[in-house]
């Protein structure tokens, strides 16, 4: 800068800045430290007479955020960026002018965070989600903007209490939605745990003014058995000559609420536990101290954990325990080294600090950073829409994982509960498309099985194989949800188009027309009446119950006055012709359970297709009211396929009974898929079978096979 600037009157802007230097000769080089007051300089000039709305200068804020960065010991860049963060924004500086005085680099970021600032989650959950994506684009390219606008986040967060209520909590709301997941998610757990306090307090001021009352009546009690607890530990530790530094853990208010609201237990389960922790010098005092507090206390079984073998999604690594302290009373555990604690307090900022000095030292959640944002990119190019894709990512951003093996022998980390299928997704989308089967350490097990901890699974796939719709209601990753979603979106598609086509030409033939005979200004004319561009896509609309045939079809050829009797006597057409088994817009109901052979009617249900049901299954009479919806059907008289149907068998009771039948059925050529079974008294059983039969031919024969064992007492196609 050319001219004398001037020097920011206030003292307390004087005493932020000085402190802020402080701290950053601590870590950089003083060349930096002075392209840093430079551009504390521009900023303060850029900003000079702005207030915030608090009264203090605008200065004050930027600085701050500053701080928060040094805090986590961020590179010159990223400081820089934090002092100037709002320039752009707020005083109308040119983003070429930051380029010029500083870098193309610190520009990037400013401008970055200033995009991110643009970005208001409002309640409409479209938008939201729109902005969601933005955000994760704009992380995407340097994931320092998400650092800066995180830190500049907290600050506000520190300094709510002067905005209007209705701003603080839509700002608290957003915070503890988006903002603390987001840290959490980039392991910066300081971050996070300061935004949850605070968005909490903010959003819910009661049941935090309650709740933290509660904490510190409880507290008291604590007390005694807590300095127990505490100097037994650190007895042992002495004893063996462990160099360590014993932490205990408070529990964290927003953390309690979580657990209590989501009926985890009540407050004195939920807070009645004690946590320390202990960090140490290397990996391997880490092992020996867990060995140390087993040998103090015993361990809870199945509550130990290994995080430094097998780090958390976002580069967290520790051991954790819990054992049986006096008086039963649960005491958690964690053991790290120094340098898992700094990554667990600022996770990926961690990297910054890291690379002058170690760069052998891989970092772990950067590379893991990185790699999510690269899935995060794939997930939103396969998402239909926003609101999808944030869905999806909203699985991802609250992760509870189990580590699995491939037969290679890699590790893939899934969430709790996932399945097979997640897997099968997880090492490669075509994998996941076509799997047909699973080994869970080899051993054949259905697709949906939820895999736990150390299983080896292999995926058996077969050319040709497709997604199933039912996978929908068990995967639990969100890649393999958007996959499936993809692929049967275009799949209920080009079925929809087809029995919207087959719908609109039966319904033509009923007033003596037909779809070949129909003009192109006929259509076009339709068409542009309904707002479709496309043949296809009027005919989908249809097919997915969305738009009456009938009524398209009279649109397509009208009716002349008087000749409408005449038409409903003669007009007489085949029925439409069921030829599949069930696929994504041709449904066989429940209710009824229809198979080949049985007498079936057709229900148009909106957004859904075609529901199937028997002519006599008793929930018809609901829908007697909605003739219009109804549709004349057929079998087609070859139709290939297994059907499900429901049995009943009414046994007295008998060693191995269930296997005779079972036996019998499978001599049939039925597969059983389900078996209920209810004891009535000691001596008679019912049970429900659902099996897998072609036809009625075939339910037919099955019923003879079972009813001749002597212990069968009677036997019933159920519909219930
Ligand atoms: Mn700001």
């Amino acid at each position: 800068m050319a001219s004398p600037v001037p020097i920011p009157d206030s003292e307390a802007s004087r005493f932020l800045i000085s402190d802020l230097l402080d701290l950053l000769e601590s870590y950089l080089e003083t060349e930096q430290v002075r392209e840093i007051y430079r551009a504390y300089l521009f900023g303060a000039e850029a900003h000079e007479g702005q207030m915030r709305i608090s009264g203090e200068p605008y200065i004050y804020h930027p600085i701050e955020v500053a701080h928060i960065l040094a805090d986590m010991r961020m590179d010159a860049e990223s400081i820089i960026a934090g002092i100037l963060h709002d320039v752009i924004e707020d005083t109308g500086t040119l983003k070429e002018t930051v380029t010029s005085e500083f870098s193309e680099d610190v520009a990037e970021l400013v401008d970055g965070v200033s995009k991110l600032t643009q970005i208001k989650f409002e309640s409409q959950a479209e938008a939201q989600a729109e902005n969601f994506r933005k955000m994760i684009l704009a992380m995407v390219r340097d994931i320092r903007v998400i650092l800066v606008k995180l830190a500049d986040r907290l600050h506000n967060m520190r300094t709510l209490g002067v905005m209007r209520a209705e701003k603080r909590r839509r700002i608290a709301r957003e915070t503890l939605e988006i903002y603390a997941p987001i840290a959490n998610r980039l392991g910066m757990n300081q971050i996070r745990l300061e935004l949850e306090e605070l968005g909490f307090a903010a959003l819910y001021p009661m049941r935090y003014r309650v709740l933290s009352d509660a904490v510190k009546k409880a507290r008291g009690n604590r007390k005694e058995i807590l300095n127990k607890i505490e100097s037994a530990i650190q007895h042992r530790l002495d004893e063996e000559q462990l160099s360590c530094r014993l932490l205990s853990r408070e529990k964290h208010l927003y953390s309690l609420y979580k657990k209590i609201r989501d009926r985890v237990g009540s407050f004195t389960e939920v807070f009645d536990v004690y946590a320390f922790r202990v960090i140490v010098d290397s990996v391997d005092t880490c092992y020996r101290v867990l060995g140390k507090m087993h040998n103090l206390y015993k361990p809870v079984p199945g509550k130990f954990k290994d995080y430094i073998a097998i780090p958390k999604t976002n580069g967290y690594q520790s051991l954790h325990t819990v054992l049986f302290g006096p008086y039963g009373v649960p005491i958690e555990v964690q053991i790290r080294s120094e340098d898992m604690e700094r990554v667990a307090e600022v996770g990926i900022a961690a990297h910054w600090l890291y690379k002058s000095s170690e760069k052998a030292r891989s970092n772990n959640a950067q590379t893991r950073a990185r790699e999510w944002l690269r899935e995060l990119l794939e997930m939103q190019r396969n998402a239909g829409n926003s609101l999808e894709f944030l869905e999806s990512v909203k699985i991802d951003l609250f992760p509870d994982e189990v580590y699995v093996f491939t037969p290679a022998g890699d590790i893939l980390e899934l969430p709790r509960g996932a399945t097979a299928v997640d897997f099968a997704y997880a090492v490669h989308t075509d994998v996941g498309n076509t799997c047909i089967a699973a080994k869970i350490d080899r051993r054949l097990a259905p697709l949906r099985t939820p895999l736990l901890n150390g299983q080896t699974v292999e995926v058996i796939t077969a050319t040709g194989a497709h997604p199933n719709p039912a996978w929908l209601n068990f995967v639990s990753t969100a890649k393999a949800r958007t996959n499936i979603r993809h692929y049967l979106k275009n799949l209920q598609n080009d079925e929809a188009t087809e029995l919207g086509q087959r719908l609109l030409d039966k319904a033509l033939h009923n007033i003596n027309s037909a779809l070949a005979d129909i003009q192109d200004e006929s259509f076009e004319r339709v068409m542009a009446e309904c707002g479709f561009k496309s043949r296809e896509s009027l005919y989908a609309d249809i097919g997915l119950g969305n738009r009456m045939a009938m009524l398209v079809a009279r649109r397509l050829v009208p009716v002349e006055e008087g000749s409408e009797e005449k038409i409903r006597e003669t007009g007489h057409s085949k029925p439409l012709a069921i030829r599949d088994t069930e696929g994504m817009v041709v449904h066989f109901a429940r209710c009824c359970r229809p198979i080949p052979g049985d007498a079936i009617v057709g229900f148009i249900s909106s957004g859904r297709g075609l529901v199937i049901h028997t002519e006599t299954c008793k929930n018809l009479t609901d829908f007697r009211r909605r003739p219009e919806k109804w549709i004349d059907v057929e079998w087609q008289p070859d139709i290939k396929g297994e059907f499900p149907a429901e049995i009943r068998v009414d046994v007295s009771n008998q060693k191995g009974i269930l296997a005779t039948i079972a036996a019998e059925i499978s001599a049939t050529g039925s597969n059983i898929e389900n078996v209920s079974i209810e004891e009535r008294d000691g001596l008679d059983t019912s049970m429900n079978f659902t099996v897998a039969v072609h036809d009625r031919r075939h339910l037919a024969r099955v019923m003879r096979c079972v009813r001749k064992l002597p212990a069968v007492m009677r036997i019933s196609r159920s519909k219930s």
